[in-house]
């Protein structure tokens, strides 16, 4: 007799590259700098003044500070370990052994681990190197729906209201399904999903503060959704799943968020000369922090010493934007030449 699961014997683990890492970092859709300096003096002042002995104080007062930044109603949001644990959460929260969860194909590597150790039976939705709308209408019978806007590793992206058509089908349903909206990347994106969760309460929306807001180290996530659906899924997390760290770290991250958009801002137009500069690679139209590349760089990348996230069973592979630097590195690697940033205009 197997100690574990047996439906889970063979379940690959999440492909963590190896560590330490060697070479530039374009493999994580990481931010492509650190916190500046002052908000890093900042958080390490507070972790000085933070009591160890004590569990943390604070997730009460922050869930709400972010809620009112977010313009989420009241108790509109839960805070979570990342947004994949909160992902795992709707997961045990909503799957009964044998439901079905229809993910895009292809998609973020984690799903399917998700799906399943919670299990969920994954489907998967072909979307190629788009987000066609049409193959999620043959899902409405799953038990539960996840999108992801902008796609990984695609970076595919649809707007508010070219998704209203599949929110309502879902909505409509004698049983709705739940509708998961991944929107790790949403800040790269020309907008975000956010007032939908308003009018569906059987959709929720995932968010990060590892890709934007540059905190990947931290683990922090969070959910908005309809306040009752919130109510229930916060009943079912575990207690103090924040570390104290991580909420200043978020106190902190939120401080100085007017920092981290510049970085922000300026990633859309350096993705989009990027793009355009490669004589011999075909990018698919991506509004998140990387690209989608074909046919596969990554001999020619990691031969000049970069890291980029090849893609099993395909010719193609993913590369996170990072500074201009790097991205003069990307070009050049591949045989093309990054033309310089359009002026900004004066304000
Ligand atoms: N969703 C998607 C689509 C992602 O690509 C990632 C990170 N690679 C995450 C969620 C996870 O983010 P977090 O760091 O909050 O777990």
């Amino acid at each position: 007799m197997s100690l574990l699961r047996p439906d889970l014997s063979d379940l690959p683990a999440y492909r963590r590259p190896p560590e330490p890492p060697t070479g530039l970092r374009l493999h994580m859709n990481e931010a492509a700098s650190d916190w500046p300096e002052a908000a890093r003096e900042a958080l390490l002042a507070r972790l000085r003044d933070l009591p160890f002995h004590l569990y943390p104080e604070r997730q009460d007062e922050l869930t709400e500070r972010l809620r009112k930044r977010v313009g989420a109603p009241e108790n509109g949001l839960l805070l979570g370990p990342s947004s994949g644990a909160l992902l795992d959460l709707v997961a045990t929260a909503g799957l009964s052994a044998g439901d079905a969860v229809a993910i895009p194909d292809p998609g973020f590597s984690l799903y399917p681990m998700l799906v399943r150790r919670n299990g969920g039976q994954v489907r998967a939705i072909p979307q190629g190197t788009g987000f066609p709308l049409e193959p999620w209408f043959s899902a409405l019978d799953c038990r539960q729906i996840w999108l992801t806007l902008p796609n990984n590793p695609t970076g595919a992206w649809i707007s508010p209201a070219a998704l209203e058509p599949l929110l309502e089908a879902a909505a409509a349903r004698p049983e709705p399904p739940l509708v998961v909206l991944d929107e790790a990347y949403a800040e790269f994106a020309p907008a975000t999903h956010r007032l939908a969760v308003d009018r569906y309460p059987n959709l929720v929306l995932l968010r990060t503060f590892s890709k934007a807001l540059a905190s990947a180290a931290w683990r922090i996530g969070y959910l908005l959704g309809d306040p009752a659906l919130v109510a229930k899924l916060a009943a079912l997390q575990l207690p103090y799943s924040l570390t104290a760290a991580s909420l200043e770290a978020l106190d902190v991250a939120l401080d100085f968020a007017a920092e981290f958009e510049p970085a922000v801002r300026a990633l859309p137009d350096r993705r989009d000369r990027l793009s355009a500069a490669l004589p011999a690679h075909q990018a698919a139209p991506s509004a998140a922090n990387f690209l989608h590349l074909s046919p596969d760089p990554s001999p020619l990348l990691e031969a000049a010493g970069m890291k980029v996230r090849r893609l099993p069973g395909t010719d193609a592979a993913r590369v996170t934007l990072g500074t201009e630097t790097d991205m003069l590195r990307v070009a050049s690697a591949l045989g093309g030449s990054l033309p310089a940033p359009a002026p900004r205009p004066r304000r």
